[in-house]
């Protein structure tokens, strides 16, 4: 039942909040509040699980490069293996650790760029620095690396991504000049080769975190149209109750949550004299009397788990979970009266239009269809003994053990003949 009545009023699907964003073109990759909130919420976690898996690829591939000290700076193995086993890699394995308890996106995407990318960097100055005026092609250029992980591997959000390049970048012009004997020729243009990848980084990161957003929009949208389909596929068109599928699903629900056996009860209504209304008054005058009477029952109904339906044509049927019998008469009863109450004149009969109900309530070993039948024969008994009234009758009902009412075909048959209809 959960499920169901989670389908028919779902929260947070605004396909016209989904169809301004798409068309507003994100330019600035940023949704309005409350669907960067959705957004946050539905791949936050996901994210984190990536940028885990991928933080850990990063950390043995950095790590892999002691084999490249080895060959090329073999008088700088021992320190470089050092920085990387015991400094870089407890501390990077300390910032993902605060990962697992995923952190929003600030602190997430911060994280990253603190030890993907700023705690890597540094590393990499600090070789730079105790090389030695040597020219190690593999040191700076491993901050292009650095650039290509964080951008096209950890996909990091473009806005943090923007100030952490832009620092690479100034950090690459001085450790060149400060660290290495290039001319500044030279300088000009390794400087140019870093500054042309992060700029390709950057472009690339905008359009994958645009594609990524809407990609999110296009799949949130589908979501929320066959949301609204399914709901349009469960109304009846009329009255906007539940209509005969929805409500043959309700009760396939009740019966695999195992509902009938803490007392599902059903209520029948059938509205009285009903054809003799649009005799009189004609279809269109039936039918707003429909919609009112639907608009009655709805209104009456309490707590999520009930639902009316519409039945057929003038009946309808409200499915009452966990509801004792008594306590479904009682219910019954208060719609009656408020079916009455609102005093919708009936134009053959010179009074208001009433309605008649019939409640069962499920035993354990019988399945829904036969609360249903059951329901229809009380219906049918409370039509037979004069309209407009609740049956079985609610004190003979309340008198009644839970578990030992009559089978309402019982003890019926002595009931006043029908009346009119
Ligand atoms: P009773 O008190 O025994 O229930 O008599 P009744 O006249 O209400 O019952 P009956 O089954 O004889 O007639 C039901 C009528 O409901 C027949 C049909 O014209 C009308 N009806 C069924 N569906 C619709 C509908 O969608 N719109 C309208 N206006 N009338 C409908
Ligand atoms: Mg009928
Ligand atoms: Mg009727």
């Amino acid at each position: 039942m959960a499920g169901n009545a989670e389908e028919i009023s779902p929260r947070g699907f605004d396909l016209e909040a989904i169809d301004q964003a798409i068309a507003a073109k994100n330019w600035l990759l940023r949704f309005p509040p409350k669907l960067e909130a959705a957004f946050e919420r539905d791949t936050g976690a996901q994210r984190c699980r990536e940028l885990i898996l991928r933080a850990y690829i990063g950390i043995v591939i950095y790590d892999l490069f002691a084999f490249a000290d080895w060959w090329a700076t073999p008088e700088l193995f021992w320190t470089a293996l050092w920085v990387r086993v015991a400094f870089f890699t407890p501390v990077s394995l300390l910032l993902i650790a605060t990962l697992y308890t995923y952190p929003r996106d600030f602190f997430r995407e911060s994280v990253m760029c603190l030890g993907g990318g700023a705690i890597a960097t540094g590393t990499i100055i600090y070789l730079m620095a105790v090389s030695g005026k040597t020219p190690q092609g593999t040191l700076h250029e491993s901050m292009t690396l650095v650039v290509l992980f964080l951008t096209v591997v950890q996909r990091i959000r473009f806005s943090y991504l923007v100030p952490t390049c832009v620092a690479f970048l100034a950090v690459h012009v001085l450790a060149v000049a400060r660290f290495y004997d290039y001319s500044p020729g030279q300088q000009v243009a390794i400087n140019m080769v870093f500054g042309a990848t992060v700029i390709f980084a950057l472009v690339a990161s905008y359009t994958m975190e645009r594609d990524l957003r809407l990609h999110y929009l296009l799949s949130r949208k589908e979501r929320a149209q066959n949301l609204k389909l399914g709901r349009m596929s469960r109304r009846d068109a009329l009255t906007g109750l539940g209509n005969r599928r929805f409500l043959e699903e309700t009760l396939a629900a009740c019966e695999q949550a195992d509902d009938l056996r803490d007392r599902l009860s059903i209520v029948l209504l059938d509205i009285d004299y009903f054809k003799l209304f649009n005799d009189t008054a004609g279809h269109q005058a039936g039918d707003l009397c429909l919609k009112r009477v639907a608009g009655i029952v709805q209104a009456e109904l309490r707590g999520e788990a009930d639902h009316a339906f519409r039945f057929g044509g003038e009946e309808f049927m409200i499915v009452l979970p966990n509801t004792e019998l008594a306590k479904a008469i009682a219910i019954a009863e208060r719609i009656r009266q408020a079916i009455e109450s609102a005093a919708i004149p009936h134009p053959a009969l010179g009074s208001v239009v009433t309605a008649s109900f019939g409640s069962a309530c499920s035993e354990s070993g019988r399945d829904a269809a036969e609360v249903v039948a059951d329901a229809d024969a009380a219906l049918y008994a409370a039509k037979r003994n004069g309209r407009n009234q609740v049956w079985p009758p609610g004190i003979a009902a309340e008198s009644l053990p839970a578990s030992g009412r009559p089978h309402p075909h019982e003890g019926w048959a002595e009931l006043s003949p029908p009346g009119l209809g």
